[in-house]
């Protein structure tokens, strides 16, 4: 026998879960509005034009294989901490900002909850929004942080659900962990406005409370990578030293090559020295070092200010043909007469919507019309077409009137 006779069968993954469902559907017509990555108006995945010529640059550069340091391809980070914490970052002239490469954003996330675990000097449990991205949990307990929520989701409104988020914060003990989404929320796509987002950092700096910003999407919510990351330079302008956890895998579609980067905001170039080193003693035992594929596209897209342009236009035609697809969702469902308010469509932002419908309506959605998304009501807003946006609506009018 086998060493594992004893082990027990986990539960499937929910979104392979859907995806099988889907591709045992004979229906032509069915549409799969499970998975996280974008899509283009035919439904096709979408390589960035400003990637393939990127890639291409990389390969007749002729560049070896060997090992990049433990923080990984340094022009790559370089530029990551420029892209998020922007040009007129006063910790990034300063010198202040510690940053790696990571395995995309779950990579940076998962250093996050480690370097936390072993050198944050309060308490080691982190909060997190409910609902937020099914994978914080996991990432976050497997780091060796304990976790707790609080209020994000009003499903009342299908909106922020404010006041509650405040209280919550305002109720943490002092010095507590707490993660932000930074733009595009995952999986409400509800975000705070500017406002609120005054006021949130205002009630995490009376707590004494620490940020831990997640931005897995900067650019891929506004369509503009500045506007994106507001809540990240406004709470930095406030005198927070925040975490941040950024991936490319959405914003350049690198999903596969998983691109990402960690980084911390010290207080002096001399503490970030001693940072760095416990990050590089920290990634050493977990994987070496990164891999440098991926990592060099992003950095030749970053770095060259013609490909930059470029980029930052491709970005800006995804975010628009989401933003246009929600539009054309609500159109299609106030046209067939559906009573209910469907304004939350068109104010959430980034991939997912959360349309409010129940597991049993989800299921319903499935079953009867070949429609495929999580039981919590998300459907990935990339999965719509100008093609099948009316058979949605449609099927969403049946379910749910
Ligand atoms: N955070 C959030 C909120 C996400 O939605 C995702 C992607 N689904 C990630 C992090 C990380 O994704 P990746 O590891 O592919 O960069």
């Amino acid at each position: 026998a086998s060493a594992w006779s004893q082990v027990a069968q986990g539960p499937p993954d929910a979104i392979l879960g859907i995806t099988e469902a889907f591709k045992k559907d004979s229906n032509p017509k069915k549409i799969n509005l499970g998975v996280g990555a974008y899509r283009d108006d035919k439904g096709k995945p979408y390589v960035l034009p400003s990637v393939k010529e990127a890639e291409q640059k990389v390969v007749q550069a002729n560049l070896d294989k060997e090992y990049a340091g433990i923080t990984g391809v340094p022009d790559f980070a370089k530029a990551a901490a420029l892209l998020a914490y922007g040009p007129d970052s006063a910790a990034l002239k300063e010198g202040r900002i510690a940053i790696t490469q990571s395995i995309s954003g779950t990579g940076a996330l998962r250093i996050g909850g480690a370097f936390l675990q072993r050198h944050y000097p309060g308490a080691k449990t982190i909060y997190i929004p409910t609902p937020s991205w099914a994978n914080h949990k996991a990432v976050f307990s497997d780091s060796g942080l304990e976790i707790k929520q609080y209020r994000y989701y009003n499903k009342d409104t299908i909106g922020l659900d404010f006041d509650g988020m405040v209280a919550d914060i305002k109720a943490m003990p002092k010095g507590s962990i707490i993660l932000l989404h930074a733009c595009a929320h995952n999986p409400t796509g509800v975000d705070p406005t500017e406002e609120q987002w005054r006021a949130i950092s205002d009630a995490v700096k009376q707590g004494d409370h620490f940020p831990f910003f997640d931005m897995a999407y900067q650019g891929f919510a506004s369509g503009d990578t500045n506007k994106d990351a507001f809540a990240l330079r406004y709470f930095i302008e406030q005198g927070h030293y925040p975490v941040l956890a950024q991936s490319f895998a959405k914003n350049m579609g690198l999903y596969g090559e998983r691109v990402g980067a960690f980084s911390i905001v010290t207080a002096s170039p001399e503490e970030k020295a001693r940072v760095d080193s416990q990050i590089k003693i920290l990634v050493r035992p977990l994987y070496s070092n990164p891999p440098v594929h991926g990592a060099r596209i992003a950095s030749t897209i970053l770095n060259d200010s013609a490909l930059n342009k470029q980029w930052l236009g491709e970005v800006k035609g995804m975010a628009d043909r989401i933003i246009k697809m929600r539009a054309l969702l609500k159109e299609n469902l106030e046209k067939l007469g559906s009573k209910h308010n469907w304004d939350h469509i068109t104010s959430q932002i980034g991939m997912f919507a959360y349309t409010g419908l129940t597991p049993e309506q989800m299921t319903k959605l499935a079953e009867e019309h070949s429609v495929y998304a999580t039981k919590d009501g998300r459907i990935s807003v990339a999965g719509i077409t100008s093609e099948n946006v009316g058979r949605l609506a449609e099927a969403i009018y049946k379910v749910k009137g």
